[in-house]
């Protein structure tokens, strides 16, 4: 089995012939870069993926972690990796150079990720933390704040967490109970316990620190009334020098599915009534700078399930170039013929190019998320900048909530290629799927995910994000027709895309009326099959590119690499596509039985 992490080809394609991403050099940030200089970035990340992640994926989880008297010792291998991820500065690509960031745009950070998450996804958590408490503190922290976090988070010297669940909050945020109260030098006395905290307790960075959501004392009830604090596990004075140790305690690790190297701690809060915080922006505004985080973790957690899916597509496309079982469908009852790879069996070829498909728009969607962010940032045109926010805003529940989804299933098709091989420890398919289930349940599970999507993305702004997004598609549709290309494929979508507009404006309507329950009740079906059209919209993209090198003569030796393109935009819209129709058909507002359902008659 060779080892096979993300697709090279698939990945220079997304960034240098659908995005351009050379386009961002002109812009005065990025003045000191130049082409050669990402290239040199992404494949020094794929190196150190390949050579020195990758190695520790099936150890991580093999190994486990030791949990004893508070304190966590992460799989051994991992220390060597992190020490690698920390010389090569890997912390921080797209951070501020001012406090040891790279400035890089997002669409090559999200490049090197995609090689690095797809070789070993517990190892970046602890980078993917640090780095977004980092730029949480760097958008609303105060300078003294930013002196003394930033550069140690951004250098993987400390690591970074999240303390927002408790155990009777979980989706619900606003029932937290970790209380605040101010003291005499401005800081804040934290008491309280949280859960699943990812990487709350490890021995890898000399100092954790954690942002915490709790309520100040006397403050509103609900999410208007929880402000955040950063929490370190050592106390930092003011000249950067190291306190004492706060009273923050890990009281227990989870036993769980997958993510074996990434500890899941209980941690409790001021248990000794020790535990000192500094407030993070303003008082009771801790959702709105939380979100900031988990919003950055969203997008993440959207590129693990798809680069877990892309390894099992990868593996499975291997092993079934190269396992014989049954003969040749020409050829079927002769005795003497051998047997054939499984690849010839046409079944096979359907999981397989399912897998290409769906590995391929879900990649494509990151990515051009991903170049959403650059082009707020780089652009100078105020309306074409409000297009690519409200852009962002409606696509990143659907790279979270739809990546995840699809991903897991991808890694079940991965596992079906393998037959019963897939099922054990020989191969690393069932470790894909374990690690991969968790990406539809953390971050803000999926059925959260959907509510936002409905209810804020859809419904929000009079359908100002929607109409972006409607946009966006129509311009690769009118691309079709325009240049008499696959246009077949353009007039399906064009009509998928019209009945899956007027069920979306229809539903966001309903929430406003009494029907609204029915309406959260389709949100989740809603935001799937939005997921399926997105797909369509990004395969048939990609499609017209590789159809335009072909035509150029310019598709050279990649001729069948293009095809493959063409065939998976096919595939998709011809064979997936239309039963996003039928589900869209089975999305019913009016008395949904869902929401009008008797408790007892479940
Ligand atoms: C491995 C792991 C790592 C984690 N890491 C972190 C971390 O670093 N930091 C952190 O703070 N938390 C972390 N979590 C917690 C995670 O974010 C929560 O488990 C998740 O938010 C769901 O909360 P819950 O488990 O309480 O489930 P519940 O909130 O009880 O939800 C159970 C089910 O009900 C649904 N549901 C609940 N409320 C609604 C609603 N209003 N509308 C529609 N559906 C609803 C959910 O979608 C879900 O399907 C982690 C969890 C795990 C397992």
């Amino acid at each position: 089995m060779v080892d096979v992490i993300a697709d090279q080809k698939d990945i220079d394609f997304v960034l240098y012939e659908q995005l351009n991403v050379e386009r961002f050099l002109k812009h005065k940030k990025y003045s000191d870069f130049n082409k050669k200089m990402f290239k040199m970035v992404i494949s020094e990340a794929r190196n150190l993926a390949i050579k020195e992640i990758l190695p520790t994926y099936t150890e991580c989880d093999q190994e486990g972690l030791k949990f004893e008297n508070g304190k966590v010792e992460v799989p051994k291998c991992l220390k060597r990796v992190h020490k690698l991820l920390m010389e090569g500065e890997w912390g921080a690509l797209t951070a501020d150079p001012e406090y040891g960031g790279q400035g890089l745009p997002h669409t090559i950070f999200q490049a090197t990720f995609d090689y690095m998450i797809g070789a070993n996804y517990v190892a970046m958590m602890y980078v993917i933390l640090g780095h977004g408490a980092g730029k949480m503190i760097d958008r609303f922290g105060t300078e003294s704040q930013k002196e003394l976090f930033l550069e140690k988070l951004y250098s993987l010297q400390w690591g970074g967490t999240m303390l927002l669940t408790e155990p009777g909050a979980g989706s619900d945020l606003g029932a937290l109970e970790t209380s605040a109260e101010k003291l005499e030098d401005d800081t804040y006395s934290i008491v309280g316990n949280k859960i699943f905290i990812s990487n709350g307790e490890q021995n890898l960075t000399e100092n954790i620190i954690h942002p915490v959501l709790a309520r100040i004392k006397g403050a509103p009830a609900g999410t208007k009334g929880i402000s955040l604090f950063i929490v370190p596990k050592i106390w930092v004075n003011g000249d950067g020098t190291f306190g004492e140790s706060n009273d923050v305690v890990c009281t227990g690790v989870e036993e769980k599915l997958g993510l074996h190297g990434s500890p899941t701690c209980s941690i409790s809060l001021g248990s000794k009534g020790k535990c000192r915080g500094i407030l993070l922006g303003k008082e009771n505004q801790g959702m709105q700078i939380m979100f900031h985080m988990m919003n950055g973790v969203r997008l993440e957690v959207g590129t693990q399930a798809y680069s877990h899916a892309s390894c099992a597509y990868l593996y499975a496309l291997e092993y079934a170039k190269t396992r014989l079982q049954g003969k040749s469908m020409d050829k079927s009852s002769d005795v003497k013929v051998s047997q054939v790879p499984i690849i010839e069996h046409p079944d096979v070829r359907r999981m397989l190019l399912k897998m290409k498909s769906y590995v391929e728009g879900l990649r494509s969607l990151a990515f051009f998320t991903a170049f959403c962010f650059d082009m707020i940032e780089c652009s100078e045109n105020e309306d074409e900048k409000s297009h690519y926010s409200n852009l962002v805003e409606i696509l990143t529940p659907i790279v979270k909530a739809y990546s995840s989804d699809r991903g897991f299933e991808i890694c079940a098709e991965g596992m079906q290629v393998f037959g019963g091989y897939g099922y054990t420890r020989e191969y690393p398919m069932e470790q894909l799927l374990r690690d991969c289930k968790i990406a539809s349940i953390y971050e803000g599970s999926n059925g959260i995910q959907a509510t936002d999507f409905l209810f804020r993305k859809v419904g929000g702004q009079n359908g100002i994000m929607l109409e972006a997004f409607v946009l966006e598609i129509k311009k690769r549709i009118d691309y079709s027709k325009e240049n008499n290309i696959f246009v077949d494929l353009a007039e399906t979508l064009e009509k998928v895309l019209k009945k899956l507009e007027n069920k979306l404006r229809d539903s966001a309507q309903s929430v406003k009326t009494s029907e609204y329950k029915s309406a959260f009740a389709v949100a989740s079906p809603l935001l799937d099959v939005t997921g399926d059209i997105v797909m369509a919209w990004h395969l048939l993209w990609r499609a017209q590119i590789a159809d335009a090198k072909l035509a150029g003569n310019n598709g050279g030796e990649n001729v069948d690499f293009y095809n493959g393109k063409i065939m998976a935009a096919k595939f998709f819209i011809k064979t997936i596509l239309p039963v996003a129709t039928g589900k869209l058909d089975g999305i019913v507002i009016n008395e949904n039985p869902a929401a009008t359902i008797n408790e007892k008659s479940f």
